[in-house]
Parts: C-alpha cells; sequence; structure tokens
C-alpha cells in the first residue's frame, strides 16, 4: 500500500485550489468532492463528482504546474495525501521494470497533454487565461478517450447504425444510388455526430474495422433494398472511407469477397474518398485504386473542390465520380462565382468522362439550374433525409422523387 498521509477534511473545506502549485494528489477513502473550476469570464463551472476509491490531484505528480480545478469537499472526507516526494520514494523502491514503464507513461502523457493544449490554443479563437486553456485542453483530450472507448464498445456490440440518403439522376428523377452514413447514438452521451466522432475514431485507431462493419451493412441493406423493389443491379450503395481506414493492403480484395458474399456485383459498390488521402499518400493509394477499379468497384472524389491539390490528380488516379461539395451548391444562387465553379466542374467531368454529383441540394430552383447546367445526379434534403435502413424502401417506393423534370 502506498505510503501518505491520513487527513480529513469538514463538509465545504477546500482540499485543493485552483492556481495553487499543487505538491500532492488525494486518494479518496470516505465521503464525495465536488471539482470545478472558475472561468476566465468569472463565472464557475461544475466538472463533476468523485467518490471513494477515486483520485483527484494526480497531475501534481507529473509536473509543478498551478492547479487547473478546485476540489471541495461535499461532505466530511477521509482521504490518503499522497506527495510527490512520496510517489518518487515508491517509484526508487520499486521493481526497475515497473519504474521503467510508470515513468515512460508519464513522460508521455504530459507530452500529450502539452500537444492537446498547444493543438486547443491554435484552435480557439478568443484565447482565454491560460489556466483555463489548459483545463479546457485536458478535458476535451479526456472527453475523447471517453468518447473513443465507448464508441469501441458501441462497435464491438453492434450498436452503430447506419442511415442512407438517396441520390436521384437529376434527368429522371429516379433514385440510382444510396450513401451510407453511420450514425451513433451513445445511451450516456446521446447521439453523436460524426463530425465528433469519426475524428476521435480515426486518432484511436477504430475506423478500419467500423469502415469494413459499414460496407458489409451497407451492401447487406442494398440487397434487401433491391430484392423488395424488384430493381436487381440497378442502384449502387456509396461508402466513405478516411484515411486510415482506406490505405490497406488487401482493401480491394476484401470489398470483391464482400459484395460478393451479399449478392450484389462490385459495379453496384462506389468508394467516396477525400483529395487529401490523394495527396497524403499517391502511390498506395493508386495501387489500392487500381485494384478496385480493375474489379469493376466506383471510386468517387468527396467534397470535390475543397481540396487544396492541383487538378493533375484526376489523370493520375483511376476516377469514375466527382462530388461537387455542397458549400458551392449552397451559394451557388447569391455568388456568381459560386455559380461559374459549378459549372466549370460539370464541364470538366463532361471531357474527362466523370459523372457529377451535387451534394447538399434544398431546393427546387437548386435541382433545376443543375440539371439545365447537364450535372447528372443530385443529393440533399430536397430529395430526401437521410433515413433508417427500414424506411429506404419506404422512401424509395414511388421512385420518381422531386425535382423530375
Ligand atoms: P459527407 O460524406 O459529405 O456526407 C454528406 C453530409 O451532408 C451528411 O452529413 C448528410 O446528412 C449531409 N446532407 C445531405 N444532404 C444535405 C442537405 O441538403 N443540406 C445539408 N445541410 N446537409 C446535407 P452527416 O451524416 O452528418 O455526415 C457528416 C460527414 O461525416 C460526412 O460528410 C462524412 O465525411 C462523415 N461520415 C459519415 N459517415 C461516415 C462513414 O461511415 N465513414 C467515414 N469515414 N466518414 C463518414
Ligand atoms: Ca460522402
Ligand atoms: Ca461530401
Amino acid at each position: 500500500m502506498m505510503e501518505g498521509d491520513k487527513r480529513s477534511f469538514r463538509r465545504g473545506e477546500i482540499i485543493l485550489r485552483q492556481g495553487e502549485t499543487g505538491r500532492s494528489a488525494y486518494i479518496i477513502e470516505t465521503g464525495q468532492v465536488e471539482i470545478y473550476y472558475e472561468r476566465s469570464d468569472g463565472r464557475i463551472q461544475t466538472i463533476g463528482t468523485r467518490g471513494p476509491g477515486t483520485i483527484v490531484g494526480e497531475m501534481a505528480m507529473i509536473d509543478e504546474e498551478p492547479r487547473v480545478a478546485t476540489v471541495r469537499a461535499l461532505e466530511d472526507c477521509r482521504v490518503l495525501e499522497i506527495t510527490r516526494e512520496d510517489f518518487s520514494q515508491h517509484l526508487e523502491s520499486t521493481d526497475p521494470v515497473v519504474r521503467m514503464i510508470t515513468e515512460v507513461i508519464l513522460v508521455r502523457f504530459r507530452d500529450t497533454l502539452t500537444r492537446a493544449e498547444i493543438l486547443h490554443e491554435s484552435h480557439s479563437m478568443t484565447r482565454p487565461e491560460s489556466l483555463e486553456r489548459r483545463f479546457m485542453a485536458r478535458t476535451d483530450l479526456l472527453e475523447s478517450v471517453k468518447t473513443a472507448n465507448r464508441f469501441r464498445t458501441a462497435l464491438e456490440n453492434d450498436r452503430l447504425d447506419l442511415h442512407y440518403q438517396p441520390i436521384v439522376d437529376l434527368a429522371s428523377g429516379k433514385a440510382r444510388g444510396l450513401e451510407a452514413l453511420m450514425r451513433w447514438t451513445d445511451p450516456q452521451l446521446g447521439t453523436v455526430p460524426p463530425s465528433v466522432f469519426i475524428p476521435i475514431a480515426e486518432e484511436n485507431g477504430l475506423l478500419r474495422e467500423a469502415a469494413r462493419w459499414v460496407v458489409r451493412k451497407a451492401c447487406g441493406t442494398l440487397a434487401r433494398v433491391e430484392s423488395t423493389l424488384g430493381t436487381k443491379e440497378e442502384m449502387y450503395i456509396s461508402v466513405n472511407f478516411s484515411n486510415q481506414d482506406f490505405v490497406e493492403a488487401g482493401l480491394a480484395q476484401w470489398l470483391t469477397a464482400t459484395v460478393d458474399e451479399c449478392s450484389i456485383r462490385p459495379e453496384q459498390l462506389v468508394i467516396e474518398i477525400t483529395e487529401r488521402i490523394l495527396i497524403q499518400e499517391p502511390d498506395t493509394t493508386r495501387r489500392i485504386l487500381q485494384d478496385c477499379s480493375a474489379a469493376g468497384i466506383g471510386i468517387a472524389i468527396d467534397d470535390f473542390g475543397t481540396g487544396y491539390s492541383s487538378l493533375s490528380y484526376l489523370q493520375y488516379f483511376p476516377i469514375n465520380l466527382l462530388k461537387i461539395d455542397q458549400s458551392f451548391i449552397r451559394s451557388m444562387r447569391a455568388a456568381k462565382r459560386s455559380l461559374e465553379l459549378v459549372r466549370s466542374i460539370v464541364g470538366l467531368g463532361k471531357g474527362l468522362e466523370l459523372h457529377t454529383i451535387a451534394e447538399g441540394v434544398e431546393s427546387v430552383e437548386e435541382s433545376d439550374l443543375l440539371r439545365e447546367m447537364g450535372c447528372e445526379s443530385a443529393q440533399g434534403y430536397y430529395f430526401a433525409r437521410p433515413v433508417p435502413g427500414s424506411d429506404v424502401v419506404g422512401v424509395l417506393g414511388g421512385t420518381v422523387m422531386n425535382g423530375s423534370g
């Protein structure tokens, strides 16, 4: 058992205070404590409560920075105080392997926190006081670790979900494809948007497995929808890939085997990637794309026009579809430059024999304009919002959607 002094705090007493340099951590033996911090605007922000068996103020074991929060006893408490000296003595006398591992972990943790703080600083527009900034960066980091763990559990227990948004042929008004979009509702965190959980899953190495889950599930849904509607081999399913889940040997073989298991053809699967992947790992990506393309799988560039790359990559990679980013569609009717940009992309698509899909179409005017320009397909709330797998047949039932000319 760790050496340390037993101490008692009365209800309402402060155990450690924001701004003070900490030298001790406290293991709570009995009672409840509350953790909070004062923001730069003077407001008090509560973080939570802790009870017996938990530890507070542990950062004092790592660095001599001022405390980022205050801990107060909510009831009479008994705690075990561990000073940095107690901790070092323990490390000295412990098994050398345990010591080395502990020291390495602590140094890494400190580095991670420093990186999180720098990142947080560069992201925040307003620069709050340094203590608050440090606290928020640490909270962000801890939150993202927690979110990643919960996401992992959801993935392992098949508790993720997919919604599907129709991709509509502008000339006929018929749905030609479906984009699969991941959804996650956690019992504690509630509904977490993909813009939050996708980057966290990627950073924590969970997206590779998640992408495979998406492909299996999405291909199964397409097969089921087609057999219900009697539209065999007419529609495609489009699946998003990020960097980590894409750059992987054997991906093309795995995709081909999976479509086969689901009784759909490789031509009915489209993979959506961004320009970022093409720039970051051009050679590996090219090999994977060539294998996919040779197998018949379609390749779409997502958010086209928002990347920083040159257009020359369009001849280096085997690409079939361009998805025009919704930001251009959104501003198309108000800003002439956006309109001309969309027109140029559609023209580029025609010249290079690439199918163009407009994203985020929300009105009949946008849909009409795009059809007049010669854009082939569109996707957006005007036609249909993303729906759960069980509603796809209902949404496609009429087959001719808004916007048919
Ligand atoms: P994205 O691939 O560009 O997907 C289109 C996003 O636009 C979706 O947001 C969709 O719900 C939304 N959207 C569709 N039509 C409209 C419209 O008319 N107006 C507006 N304002 N929005 C529209 P969502 O589902 O929140 O997904 C956000 C992003 O998360 C996706 O952007 C994609 O980058 C990523 N994502 C979603 N599912 C997956 C996945 O399975 N794997 C990977 N790697 N990324 C995914
Ligand atoms: Ca997409
Ligand atoms: Ca997109």
